[in-house]
């Protein structure tokens, strides 16, 4: 491991903040500035931090960062990958198509967006919409991180594999993921996995896989609640 590199997962590691080695990572980014602490911000230093967050190379090539949207006490965070190009446009997350069926599907557990929580793993967009590295997702990942505190969701819908895999540590495939109650490592906070709706746009007859994930997020819910 270069010599940087080494005194870069060092600071990470000093930070709390963990180093991933899963596989089937894209190209690892070049981080060009330590990582800010984001640890004990409040909302606005929270948001005005992630706007001009440089600390990977993708502040290159956004157009603006995507902090999140909805409600700040929402019981329910859904958790994405990354901003597409609708996304880094508007600069809030899930608003193209993929948005809209991720809106349906929340509207079909009797969610409406506003009450709810929508983050991702990264704030900014990856170049041609590819997977996040390793590099980028641990130098954004205090962000979410301190989101997650923040807001304090009852439960967490993680929607797609690399929200999945990020939150919980693992290079399981959703497949395996889904059907299942998980708690955010650390903690007790239940996670919830299903498709990405991007995937169930170009495989939609796995809809009804994720209408089952929808119906155990808000079993696992209710039980929470009682
Ligand atoms: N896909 C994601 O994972 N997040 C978005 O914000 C948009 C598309």
């Amino acid at each position: 491991m270069a010599s940087a590199e080494a005194r870069r997962r060092e600071y990470l590691r000093a930070l709390d903040i963990d180093v991933y080695t899963l596989r089937g990572a894209a190209d690892e980014a070049e981080i060009v500035e330590p990582v800010v602490d984001a640890g004990g911000l409040d909302w606005a230093p929270l948001r005005d931090t992630v706007a001009g967050c440089t600390a990977c190379t993708l502040h290159e090539t956004r157009t603006q960062t995507v902090f999140g949207v909805g409600s700040p006490d929402a019981d329910w965070m859904i958790i994405g990958e990354a901003p597409g190009q609708e996304e880094d446009r508007r600069g809030e997350p899930f608003v193209g198509r993929a948005g809209k069926l991720l809106d349906e599907m929340l509207k079909a557990v009797g969610l409406a967006r506003e009450t709810v929580f929508i983050a991702n793993i990264l704030k900014c967009r990856p170049p041609n919409n590819r997977d996040p590295s390793q590099d980028e997702a641990a130098a954004c990942r205090h962000f979410l991180e301190r989101q997650i505190e923040l807001v304090s969701p009852r439960i967490i819908l993680a929607v797609g594999r690399i929200a999945a895999q990020h939150l919980l540590g693992t290079d399981a495939p959703v497949g395996r993921l889904r059907g299942r109650s998980h708690a955010l490592p650390g903690g007790q906070r239940p996670v919830v996995v299903t498709y990405h709706p991007a995937y169930l746009l170009r495989s939609p007859t796995q809809k009804r896989k994720a209408w089952q994930d929808l119906v155990l997020a808000r079993q696992v819910f209710n039980e929470g609640l009682s």
